[in-house]
């Protein structure tokens, strides 16, 4: 999430802000296997990350894994940080298509899709 103070993006399981240290409000983790788990997204999924300006794809696995070539990443973070040599807020770097809409979006849009999902957020007005 964006820092309220200085909007520096941090990931969603940060505490406190990674640039200025302001304490984050508490965020649930959804992870990738409850997108899976809830069917918004699908195990064989590919999900893309821009790597050096390049679309690199990894296969979604139906425990919430990421395979890239022969390699199995536990978590979306994980799995960006070997293929792009750093770390990266990967809720927002990562894209996968939406099954309803056929479109692209940044994996945080399926965990707000969850959460709409429980009933959790409102949906969000069109
Ligand atoms: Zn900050």
């Amino acid at each position: 999430m964006l820092c309220g103070k200085c909007s520096h993006p941090n990931p969603d399981e940060n505490k406190f802000c990674g640039n200025c240290g302001t304490s984050l409000p508490p965020v649930e983790v959804i992870s990738l296997k409850d997108l899976v788990d809830a069917g918004i997204l699908r195990a064989g999924d590919e999900l893309s990350i821009s790597v050096k300006g390049k679309d690199v794809a990894a296969t979604l696995l139906a425990d919430g894994k990421l395979k890239y070539q022969e390699q199995t990443y536990d978590a979306p973070l994980a799995c960006a940080a070997a293929l792009r040599g750093q770390v990266c807020d990967s809720w927002y770097c990562w894209e996968a298509v939406d099954h309803i809409t056929g479109r692209k979006y940044p994996i945080s849009h399926f965990r707000g899709a969850l959460r709409r999902k429980r009933g959790e957020v409102p949906p969000s007005p069109r």
